[in-house]
């Protein structure tokens, strides 16, 4: 083949053309937040930031409505970027922006290199306030959120507690009763799945976050706590109305869900920052009350069980921060492990309880502002709590609330009253919120039974929210959960007994599927599940939940794990605990993970859906009650709804003019 002289001389020059004419570059990842698609409320307060990655100096321009704003940190066409950026990006923010027309709002952005620029925009929806419902319908708002709890969780308490006769369940729980019912799409915004931060957030915020986020929107900082943010429902009721805010969980407070109802972090897991934020924000949050376990990082960190540490804490918050939102000084935050946190909580006016005994306590007489830290990390479980008060012991004669230091633990409904005693002392409203944390985390530990007194725990609390609305006009009651947890369904009941089922031997090496294990011909599939019967006793939980036909659960998003069917003695080591306990319960033969129940329990080895040893998050629709006393707002909550629908709706009841 031959090639044409003058063909072959243009090839040549091309070629020398790309290999010496400098590539054109500009910078990379260059990014506008909030993006598109984002809704905020009329006059709800959020940040601006456009950066990227590229070579220095850095300068961009921003317009709103094809409007120049400037820039509060990183100024407008200097080289001077925010200071808050990591080595290689730039960075250029406005605090605490907040648009008074609804409707489509446009923001348009340019950031420039040295290499060239790119533009990037996106449109945001501002949700009217006018035209709403009537005023004072949500002067109280309630959001009982169930972690991970999905439908089959409801109709697994329902069938434990109540049974069925002929196809009819013999009773409904407090949350059936509510009169609103509708379903919940729960992504995020970066994944179908959503984790506890952004899916708790979407309710407090109205804006999607990205997993492992609360109260922020995604940016490159130096430091989580930098990232740009949006201001939580609890802020813009406290800042507008003077509303407390009140946090009551069964997990360790700094747990993605209590935090996700008043802190700013692009990190869920800073446990020193976070519930240094609580305290240190708590004249812009309203904080009124604040309950949970997770003491751990209030002590100072040479004491006992202190998990307090300069590598989890925040220090320095930017000055443009601190100046938009109009931050106490408190607010900028210093690295201090060895800070007594409880001590600066009393100092506020906090009066502080660490048992169920201080809270029954306080229950007369309401104080101003409650701090309640009943564990060193999450709470135990209502069953383990439940076995201490009855004085029912492991064969050993020892308790689980023992060996996790915490002998004395109110439960969750107890929780709430308290909860509710001291917030019903603002005149002018309140935002509460009551996580059943354990729903998720039994679910993810596929304990069935644990998972299933967490969700009975978690109902009674719904009670005592809808008793405190029937007796005080204009409060909303929302239950609901951030996600659906392991897939959880009730495939059927026991066959052949309990004492049966104790009896039989080790299926761990049944491997060839043309053996069936012993266990798996114990699971009685439709007509052999029959109707299940359980006994409570007075204290509102089952005598046992090792009943001859007992609800089978298996999970659809599983982890390996070995089951019995039966009441796993111990419960899996807890996660968020001091290192130590984790040591020390090691020692006594509580296992990490699932899959190694093994060691303690003849079992049926079944092979997981997914790594890492524990069931997942699913992205499923999760069901939604409302109940409300004074309107009938609990019907706007009926039908499909998107998870940050579910903020606007409360807050257009809460602020309609
Ligand atoms: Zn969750």
């Amino acid at each position: 083949m031959s090639v044409h002289p003058r063909v072959f001389r243009a090839a040549v020059a091309l070629f020398a053309a790309l290999l010496f004419t400098p590539a054109i570059a500009a910078p990379t990842k260059v990014a506008l937040v909030p993006p598109s698609g984002a809704r905020f409320l009329e006059g709800q307060r959020f940040d601006i930031r456009v950066e990227g990655l590229g070579a220095g100096p850095f300068t961009a321009t921003l317009t709103v409505d094809d409007k120049p704003v400037a820039f509060t940190s990183g100024a407008q066409n200097t080289t001077t970027t925010d200071g808050i950026s990591p080595a290689g990006w730039g960075g250029f923010n406005v605090r605490a922006h907040a648009f008074r027309k609804a409707g489509l709002h446009k923001l348009s952005a340019t950031f420039t290199d040295s290499t060239g620029s790119v533009s990037v925009d996106s449109t945001v929806h501002v949700v009217g306030l006018s035209g709403g419902r009537g005023e004072g319908e949500a002067k109280n708002i309630i959001i009982l959120l169930g972690d991970g709890m999905g439908v089959s969780h409801r109709t697994a308490a329902r069938i434990v507690k109540y049974g069925v006769t002929a196809g009819d369940p013999n009773g409904r729980l407090e949350m059936d009763a509510f009169p609103g019912l509708g379903l919940v799409s729960t992504h995020s915004l970066n994944s179908i799945v959503t984790d506890s931060a952004p899916g708790m957030a979407c309710y407090s915020t109205g804006a999607h976050a990205n997993n492992g986020q609360e109260g922020v929107y995604p940016a490159h900082t130096t430091s989580p706590f930098f990232q740009p943010r949006v201001e939580y429902m609890g802020e813009y009721l406290h800042r507008v109305r003077g509303t407390s805010l009140g946090i009551v969980t069964t997990a360790d407070v700094e747990d993605a869900t209590p935090a996700a109802n008043a802190i700013h972090t692009g990190d869920r897991n800073l446990g020193t920052g976070i519930c240094d934020q609580y305290l240190d924000e708590s004249s812009n949050n309203g904080l009124a009350v604040l309950m949970g376990g997770g003491r751990r990082w209030f002590l100072p960190a040479t004491q006992f069980g202190s998990s307090r540490a300069a590598k989890n804490d925040y220090a320095g918050l930017p000055a443009d921060v601190m100046a938009g939102w109009k931050l106490p000084a408190a607010a900028v935050g210093v690295s201090d492990p060895d800070r007594d946190l409880i001590g600066d909580f009393q100092h506020a006016g906090f009066t502080y309880v660490e048992d169920a005994t201080g809270l029954r306590g306080i229950a007369a007489k309401p104080p101003q502002r409650l701090l309640g830290l009943f564990g060193y990390g999450n709470m135990n479980v209502a069953l383990d709590k439940v076995a201490k008060r009855r004085g029912t012991p492991l064969p050993d004669g020892s308790y689980v609330v023992d060996h996790y230091h915490a002998p004395d633990q109110p439960m969750l409904d107890e929780m709430a009253e308290a909860a509710l005693g001291v917030l019903s002392r603002n005149r002018r409203g309140f935002v509460l919120m009551i996580e059943g944390a354990h729903i998720d985390k039994q679910s993810h530990l596929m304990d069935a039974d644990r998972a299933v007194g967490e969700t009975l725990e978690f109902d009674r609390a719904a009670g005592v929210a809808r008793r405190f609305a029937e007796a005080h006009q204009g409060t909303v009651v929302v239950v609901l959960a951030d996600h659906e947890c392991s897939g959880f369904s009730l495939i059927g009941a026991l066959t052949g007994g309990v004492a049966a089922a104790r009896a039989l031997p080790s299926d761990a090496a049944v491997l060839d599927p043309k053996t069936l294990p012993a266990r798996q011909n114990i699971a009685g599939t439709y007509d052999n599940a029959g109707f299940p019967r359980y006994t409570f006793l007075a204290d509102g939980y089952p005598a046992t939940m090792d009943v001859d036909g007992k609800v089978l659960v298996g999970f659809g998003a599983s982890g390996d794990r070995y089951e019995t069917w039966l009441s796993k003695p111990l419960p899996v080591t807890d996660s968020l605990l001091p290192d130590s306990f984790k040591t020390e319960l090691g020692k006594i033969g509580y296992v990490k993970e699932p899959v190694q129940r093994a060691s303690d329990a003849s079992g049926f080895y079944l092979r997981g859906n997914v790594t890492g040893g524990q069931a997942v998050h699913t992205a499923s629709d999760i069901p939604i009650s409302a109940y409300s006393s004074g309107s009938d707002l609990w019907r706007e909550f009926g039908g499909i709804q998107t998870n940050t629908d579910v903020f606007f709706k409360l807050m257009r009841a809460a602020l309609a003019h």
